[in-house]
């Protein structure tokens, strides 16, 4: 397990940090980074035809060791981590046999991980936890994809009696900022499936996401000296505020869960004359999601008739599908991934993501690809942290993957 987690320590130790910012592909040089360590790493346990394109994705070939037909299949994960939270000087620290007690992240900064916060620890008791030193993200999301992918092809290398198709592995920037799956060539990759290695805790497996969509609400007032503005001012941050209170207050992503929906606003810009609201809307329903944006809609539909003007400009934008529609057809590419978790023992948990995954935008370019956990929890932040042991477990997953994939070929 040492080789595992001496890669895991290689990658998370490279800055790669992504900015939503930068429309540039990639939206940072540093991703370029661990692109070429990657690069230089795949050619030598093996992989052929290993490729960096211009914009920071890396593909490369593990070869078919049978000679019968079998369908080619990928592996892929993101290069980037979060912009939420700095990813420069990463320190893991290291907790073998964790005992389920308070871990002290940062001494000097009072910082604690502890299992009545995050009980998801528990899980893990007895194995050898990998965390931060309260500074900075830990970057398992996805540096931890990256290393099983990488170590499962290496051991299919070093273990020519199991038998496998050919398998294609995918390596993405900027997955952080929503642009992991822009520039992927699906074509060039020439899977007919593919699975991100990209979850969090051991077990889940997943293919429904969100259907989401950007909302942005522009609202037109009138400045005039507050002395003499009986009548005359028109201040956006009140209507802002009826425009919020309009829609309904419990639907919003901190009171709900499962697949319930929400409206979320997540930026709000204002002065007498214009605000600005920006949303998100997410429904896992099609149906409901069509609702929520026609209802979005409706609500400054209601108060530009109050108002008697056209103040409250709406402009509702798509930004990604929910893949359930995509992956139900081939779901056989589900079964053989809860297979693989339980011929190593792993009860699948299969659950839909509240959210997006460079998946379901794949999903829609005609490579379906389910999303199987990669082990960390806590992305995005200083509590991150993942067991060995899970690195290691994904790893047996995406072998077994590979060697059912040809079992059923035959
Ligand atoms: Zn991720």
């Amino acid at each position: 397990m040492q080789h595992i987690i001496d890669r895991f320590v290689k990658y998370i130790t490279i800055d790669t940090q992504s900015n939503p910012n930068n429309p540039a592909f990639p939206s940072t040089e540093k991703q370029w980074d661990l692109a070429k360590v990657l690069v230089d790493e795949l050619k030598e346990i093996g992989l052929e035809d290993v490729t960096l394109d211009d914009n920071c994705y890396i593909m490369a070939t593990l070869p078919s060791n049978v000679d019968f037909e079998v369908p080619t299949i990928g592996f892929i994960a993101h290069i980037d981590t979060s912009p939420d939270y700095t990813g420069t000087n990463v320190k893991p620290q290291f907790h073998p046999n964790y005992n389920g007690e308070d871990i002290v992240l940062n001494k000097e900064e009072n910082i604690i991980l502890s299992p009545s916060y995050f009980e998801d620890l528990l899980l893990y008791k007895g194995q050898t936890l990998i965390t931060t030193d309260g500074t900075t993200l830990l970057g398992a999301d996805d540096k931890a994809g990256i290393a099983e992918i990488v170590s499962a092809m290496e051991y299919l290398i070093e273990h020519p009696e199991i038998k496998h198709g050919k398998i294609r592995i995918g390596f993405t920037p900027d997955e952080e900022v929503g642009k992991g799956a822009h520039l992927f060539d699906v074509d060039a990759f020439g899977a007919e499936w593919a699975y991100t290695m990209d979850g969090s805790q051991v077990g889940e497996l997943e293919y429904e996401n969100f259907n989401a969509a950007g909302g942005k609400v522009t609202i037109n007032g009138k400045i005039v000296h507050p002395g003499y503005a009986k009548g005359k001012m028109i201040n956006s941050m009140s209507i802002a505020s009826d425009f919020i209170k309009g829609l309904p207050s419990n639907e919003v992503p901190e009171q709900t869960t499962g697949y319930e929906g929400f409206f979320h606003l997540h930026s709000m810009n204002g002065e007498v004359e214009k605000t600005e609201l920006q949303y998100i809307i997410r429904d896992h329903d099609m149906d409901l999601f069509e609702k929520r944006k026609k209802q979005f809609q409706e609500v400054a539909d209601k108060l530009n008739k109050e108002l008697g003007g056209n103040l409250i400009e709406v402009e509702i934008k798509d930004q990604y599908f929910n893949m359930r529609e995509k992956i139900e057809p081939v779901m056989h590419i589900v079964d053989i991934a809860e297979e693989a978790m339980k011929q190593v023992g792993i009860t699948p948990l299969i659950k839909a993501i509240r959210g997006g995954t460079d998946g379901s935008q794949l999903s829609y370019k005609g490579l379906p690809c389910p999303n199987i956990f990669a082990g960390g929890h806590n992305f995005h932040g200083r509590y991150e942290y993942v067991a060995a042991e899970s690195l290691q477990l994904a790893t047996d997953v995406i072998v077994n993957i590979a060697q059912l994939t040809a079992e059923k070929a035959k």
